[in-house]
């Protein structure tokens, strides 16, 4: 599939960043748009419908994968995650730039589906300092704690089926790299054509 806009996929392990980067990259940069996942776990603190998650039941969900109505779908942590075609594809044909916040696997989903998407990988700077992460944040017990440990190695051996990837070890480094490597991938002549397609035609650049 081929749209005027560009994809950016985002994957990292749990507490190595990926949602503040994110985060401070859509308030930086206009032309980009999240996509706004369907999950099939309930609601945290403050999270709206619509806004963070579509929060679907189990069945609502199946009844999505058998209408063929997601990209990628995943299960991460004993739930259900996807991406709604509908939630990019309206976006990018419009031309503007959306950025998918997901896991490995649906990263690697989305790669399949549309060749030019830009996959991003963040690490974290050691094992020690993700794990310190996951504690200060506070969010969840030992046993969690553990467990995304344990499932953070399985994550970061698919390191290498992305495009790039950003150590964050300094915050304000690793969204210096995040804003470079969007500013670059719009400025490559393949993106240019799509995006300038105008432009092009009216200096006879085939
Ligand atoms: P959380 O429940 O903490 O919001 O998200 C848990 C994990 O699911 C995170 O790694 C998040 O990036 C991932 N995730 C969120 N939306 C999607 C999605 O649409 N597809 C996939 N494959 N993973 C997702």
């Amino acid at each position: 599939m081929d749209y005027p806009g560009n994809l950016f996929v985002v994957a990292a392990p749990s507490g190595a960043g990926k949602s503040s980067l994110c985060k401070a990259l859509l308030e930086l940069d206009s032309r980009l748009q999240p996509s706004v996942s369907h999950t099939t776990r309930p609601p945290r603190g403050q999270e709206k419908h619509g806004r963070e998650y579509f929060f679907v039941s189990q069945q609502e969900f199946d009844a999505m994968v058998a209408a063929d109505a997601f990209v990628e779908w995943a299960h991460v942590h004993a739930n259900r995650y996807g991406t709604s075609k509908k939630a990019i594809e309206d976006r990018m044909a419009m031309g503007a730039d959306v950025i998918l916040e997901i896991d490995f696997q649906g990263a690697i989903q989305i790669k399949n589906v549309f060749a030019n998407a830009i996959c991003i990988f963040i690490l974290p700077p050691s094992w020690e300092e993700l794990r310190s992460r996951l504690e200060r944040r506070g969010e969840d017990s030992p046993e969690i704690i553990d467990m995304r440990m344990k499932n953070a190695q399985v994550e970061v051996a698919q390191v290498g089926k992305f495009d790039f990837v950003i150590i964050n070890e300094l915050f304000d480094r690793a969204l210096f790299d995040l804003k470079a490597i969007v500013h670059s991938q719009r400025l490559k002549i393949s993106a240019q054509r799509r995006a300038r397609a105008e432009t092009f035609q009216a200096l006879n650049i085939l």
